[in-house]
């Protein structure tokens, strides 16, 4: 079988200004989420990585019709990604392009636009510790996971209200230190694209390294991939039937 085909994109900025997330991720938060991908799932998948400052962004036409899921991490620099990118994102979403949306993407250009809605929420950066529970024990990105839920000593906390619409499957859900919980895994299908928001990830914690996000990371590509029959989204008058 031909290997899933995935990006990693980062927007790479707080790796090169801060050294607190430089001694973290020293090769970029892509690097350790595509070191993770390629332990957990090995030749099943290639993977390259994209950042903001490449020309594109590193997203040309010809890159985006090569990736079958697309990871994205951006946080400080939502606003630099250039539109014509995103309509491009956009489309390749819809076509069947799976979308893994992590930790701050919840206010990226593209998610935003897939969902629809404000995609605001609470947060505090207070090292406290998350709680995730694992809400949908079925569902293929938890696959191996054996554990009702895991915790990650020191992480952001993202709480409710998170204005997202009504996911399809709820399959993570943070509960932290202070109180507040967290839809952390939802996913969506818009068009034929499948997506996963996945709320781990915050850039002065290593949590991209942990066993357990690893695997959902994995699981959540191998779930996200394109699958399924041709998809048409131009509008059609069918004038005539055979009886
Ligand atoms: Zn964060």
């Amino acid at each position: 079988m031909a290997p899933l085909r995935i990006t990693v994109w980062n927007e790479f900025r707080h790796e090169q200004q801060n050294p607190d997330v430089r001694r973290i991720y020293p090769d970029g938060i892509h690097q350790a989420i595509a070191d993770g991908l390629t332990q957990e799932l090995g030749d099943r998948i290639s993977v390259r990585c994209a950042t903001l400052d490449q020309p594109d962004h590193g997203l040309t036409e010809d890159a985006l019709a090569q990736t079958d899921v697309l990871f994205w991490w951006g946080h400080m620099a939502h606003g630099d990604v250039r539109d014509d990118v995103v309509d491009r994102i956009h489309q390749r979403c819809l076509a069947g392009m799976g979308l893994i949306a992590l930790h701050s993407a919840h206010y990226s250009k593209i998610f935003t636009r897939l969902m629809g809605t404000s995609c605001s929420l609470r947060w505090r950066e207070a090292g406290e510790r998350e709680r995730i529970w694992i809400v949908d024990p079925s569902h293929p990105i938890v696959n191996g996971l054996d554990c009702e839920s895991f915790d990650l000593p020191h992480a952001e906390m993202y709480g409710e209200f998170f204005d997202i619409p009504q996911p399809e499957s709820l399959v993570l859900l943070s509960w932290f230190q202070g109180g507040e919980v967290f839809r952390s895994g939802c996913t969506f299908k818009r068009g034929k694209g499948k997506i996963f928001y996945f709320r781990p990830g915050h850039e002065t914690y290593p949590i991209y390294y942990h066993a357990k996000i690893r695997k959902i990371l994995a699981n959540s590509a191998v779930w996200a991939a394109p699958t399924g029959a041709v998809y048409h989204t131009d509008s059609r008058h069918i004038p005539e039937f055979d009886t």
